[in-house]
């Protein structure tokens, strides 16, 4: 099959991938359509250290085409989105109902019992999140696997496994965003404009959408920004002149930078929350006035994965998007097959799409 390999540092291309079927717990999904993710990119560059080569890949929905021994929750045929973390339902985590951070996840890309479904040329490949969604087919584990409701369009459905339960949780579990309160996002990209769309859902009286990048702004806007602020100018002092001088009630940071992190901080109001969704480079540190972290009595929450419970939080989701609540289809702004993925990595790097998806077929 063919699949996105990220084969050293800098270096990922399509290429032929033998795949085996499924073993115990396990099912083998034909891909309908992939998310091309800032995090995919960030494995690819080394911002993320991952052991390469490895099949990129990690928000997805598809066709369950094979199922391995024991597999009890989904059937051939079921269409389902991927979830990249299991949620083993057993571990430390999961029994304390923080499924998001459960310790079977291997972001190395191995399965449960250690080894690899993907060779290239003889040589083991991971998949990342233990997906590799980016290939016509993946093996991940049952467990990491969701069932929908047939009329869900794959496209849609995919992005609810990452950007938009990463960002609607962040508003609604993490935050907790409360009616009436004022919000600020740091980076409107796929998932910054799920948090804008969760800030609206909560019922924020004023969402202000931060961003470097025009077109990215007028995205906010089209998703429910109230404000708009282009970071060239000071965005900390144009937050607070927007709230009365204080800052937002919530902060939230998506673009994982350090500089940036520092200012959704400093644009909370004292005692405000601030969410850090984006992922930064191993290497560095965002900094934290020793004095004023207790002085000012922010919170600082760091969001993985929304602090979702995939199970519950995917159908809730794509209910709400049935309801036309929740615009997933806007979130798309181009489509590539996977030979294009190349440029699709290319344009997420310009800032050109709120969301690429690659499709299949
Ligand atoms: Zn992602
Ligand atoms: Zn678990």
């Amino acid at each position: 099959m063919k699949a996105l390999v990220a084969l050293e540092l800098n270096h990922f291309c399509v290429e032929d991938v033998s795949i085996e079927p499924p073993r115990t717990g396990e099912v083998r999904v034909r891909m309908k359509a992939a998310g091309v993710c800032h995090s995919d990119l960030s494995v690819a560059n080394g911002t993320v250290p991952m052991p390469l080569p490895m099949v990129l890949g990690h928000e997805g929905a598809g066709v369950v085409a094979e199922v391995g021994p024991g597999v009890t929750n989904v059937a051939v045929g079921d269409h389902v989105v991927l979830s990249f973390v299991p949620a083993c339902g057993e571990c430390f985590f999961c029994v304390r109902k923080e499924p998001h951070l459960c310790i079977r996840c291997d972001p190395g890309g191995r399965m449960w019992d250690g080894t690899s479904r993907l060779r290239l040329r003889g040589q083991e490949l991971g998949a990342m999140s233990q997906l590799g969604c980016l290939a016509e087919y993946a093996v991940v584990p049952a467990m990491s696997v969701m069932p929908i409701d047939r009329a869900i369009p794959f496209a849609s459905a995919a992005l609810v496994g990452c950007a938009v339960m990463t960002g609607v949780g962040a508003v609604f579990h993490t935050a907790r965003v409360e009616l009436a309160s004022t919000v600020a996002v740091f980076g409107c990209g796929g998932v910054g404009l799920a948090v804008i769309q969760g800030a609206k859902l909560a019922g924020a009286k004023r969402i202000i959408a931060v961003d470097l990048a025009d077109n990215k702004l007028e995205y906010a806007r089209r998703f429910g920004a109230t404000d708009c602020v282009n970071a060239a100018e000071d965005p900390v002092a144009a937050v607070k002149a927007l709230t009365g001088g204080w800052g937002v009630d919530h902060s939230f940071e998506v673009t994982g930078r350090p500089a940036v992190m520092e200012q959704a901080y400093a644009a909370a109001r004292r005692g405000g929350s601030v969410c850090i969704i984006g992922v930064g480079r191993y290497t560095e540190s965002m900094q934290l006035n020793a004095l004023m972290l207790a002085g000012e009595g922010k919170r600082v929450l760091g969001c993985f994965y929304g602090n979702a419970n995939f199970r519950v939080d995917m159908p809730n989701l794509l209910a709400l998007y049935q309801a036309k609540r929740l615009d997933l289809d806007g979130l798309i702004t181009r489509t590539y097959d996977l030979d294009e993925a190349p440029r699709a990595f290319a344009d997420l790097e310009a800032g050109r799409n709120a969301r690429g998806l690659v499709l299949f077929d």
